[in-house]
Order: C-alpha cells, then structure tokens, then sequence
C-alpha cells in the first residue's frame, strides 16, 4: 500500500514543477523545517503528485513533480446551503468538505435573515478559505468551489441531467436514502450528479417548495426529528457519501 505523504495544494504550478506561496509556504518552512529534497504530495489542480522540495527562496518553497499519484475525486455533490447564521455555515462548510462535496452554493432563501444576506459577499473569501484549509487538512486532492451567493430562484433552476433533492422536514414518504438507493439502481453506469438543498433555520416557505417542485426537484427526509441546518447538512452529505463511496 502507498504511503500518505502530508499532502499540500499547489498555488502555482506548471508541468514539471509547483510552488507554494503564503500561509502554507510559511507553515512548512518554520513549523516543518522545510528542507531541499524532503518529499511531500503535492495537489496542482486536478491532479495529485509525488514531489520533492527543490528550493526554498524567501517565503515560497518549489517543488520538483517527480510521479503522478492516484487521485480521489469529490463526490458529485452540489450543496445549496441556505444562508444561515455564519458561525454555523461556516462548520457547515467544512465538514461538508471532509465530506467530500464538490460545489457549495450559498443562496437566498425568504427565510434568510436580511442582514446575513447584506453581509454574505463579504464573506465570501473567508467562505473559500474554510473551504480550501479543511480540503488540506482532510488530504483531499481537490478544492471545493465555493460559488458567489446566488438567489433561491436562479440556484432551483434544474439542468435535468442532475438529481435534485430538496430536504424537507414535512415529507414523509421518501428518505434521502431510499431517492439516491432507486437513483443509483437506475443509472445505466455512473450515478448523475446530485443537489442537495439545505433550508434555512425558518425552513422554507409554501412558495419556496412550489418552486422547487416545478423545477423537479424532489422532497426527501433525514427522518422524523427536526435538524437545525447545519446538522441537516452534514447528515445529506454523510448518508450520500456512504452510498456512493
Ligand atoms: N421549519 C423548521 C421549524 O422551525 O420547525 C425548521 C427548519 S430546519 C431547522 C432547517 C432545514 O434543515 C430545513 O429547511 C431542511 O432543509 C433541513 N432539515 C431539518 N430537519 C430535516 C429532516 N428531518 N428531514 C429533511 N430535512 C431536514
């Protein structure tokens, strides 16, 4: 088996080489005492390599890649994550990235608190940072993209292709579970890409779930018990990671 080599996420690369610059450059060179020729994994975009320190110059180190190493895709998740108080959005955030989600897309529900929403844009960067450390810290190969907040009715169009599912605390008939078990027993080789929407804490109102109906998208349950956002959340992204992985 492979060894896990501390794994860190390039901010420049090109073919034969990459760089880190930064916060990370700083880590591995006072708390790791970065040195010519230790061997790290390093992610430059998609990819995952094996390499080895080729320099340090001030605060950035090079990297020689030395051999390309398996990477682990996300999971095909998108997760609309209602805009809700930030301190909790922000766990939501990153445990959905340890998780493996893929795309997370902040959106504006009616229930949103107004000065959440006025304060969103500018939180967006920290958003993408939490997004980027828990990528590392969980040795994902990829980094989640955090997308601009977008309002509930351009996020509930649906592309078709993808399964859409509206968490819904009212439904009562279709788990989460059992929609994704009949969608990969339905699909003729790879499972579609999967949404998964997250409500507010007010929940969503009857015209939010008319909208979403009309776009296709359908209600599924986490069960009797009411969860507060960011536990319903990380249960979605929990209970489709175990059937997908
Ligand atoms: N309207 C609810 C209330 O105050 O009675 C609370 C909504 S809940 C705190 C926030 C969001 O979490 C919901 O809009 C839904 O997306 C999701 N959620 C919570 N519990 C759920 C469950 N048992 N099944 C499915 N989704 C759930």
């Amino acid at each position: 088996m492979r060894m896990t080599r501390r794994r860190w996420i390039a901010d420049s690369w090109d073919e034969a080489t990459a760089s880190l610059t930064g916060e990370q450059a700083s880590h591995l060179i006072r708390v790791l005492r970065a040195q010519a020729g230790m061997e790290f994994d390093i992610v430059a975009g998609d990819r995952v390599w094996h390499a080895v320190i080729a320099g340090i110059t001030g605060d950035a180190v090079r990297f020689n890649l030395v051999a390309e190493v398996e990477a682990d895709p996300a999971l095909p998740i998108t997760l609309l994550l209602s805009i809700f108080k930030f301190d909790r959005m922000e766990w939501a955030i990153e445990k959905a990235t340890e998780l493996g989600v893929d795309r997370i897309l902040p959106i504006v529900a009616r229930r949103s608190e107004k000065h959440l929403v006025q304060a969103a844009q500018n939180r967006l960067e920290r958003w993408r940072r939490i997004a980027r450390q828990s990528a590392q810290q969980s040795r994902r190969s990829d980094v989640p993209v955090v997308e601009e907040p977008l309002a509930l009715r351009t996020a509930a169009h649906n592309k078709n292709e993808e399964l859409s599912l509206l968490l819904a605390e009212q439904e009562r008939t279709t788990t989460l579970r059992h929609a994704l078990e009949e969608a990969l027993a339905s699909a003729a080789d790879e499972c579609p890409p999967i949404r998964l929407a997250i409500g507010p804490e007010g929940g969503w109102i009857a015209e939010e779930e008319a909208l979403f109906d009309s776009e296709g998208w359908k209600p599924v349950s986490l069960g009797p018990r009411i969860l507060r956002a960011e536990t319903a959340a990380i249960t979605a992204m929990a209970v489709a990671a175990a059937l997908l992985e």
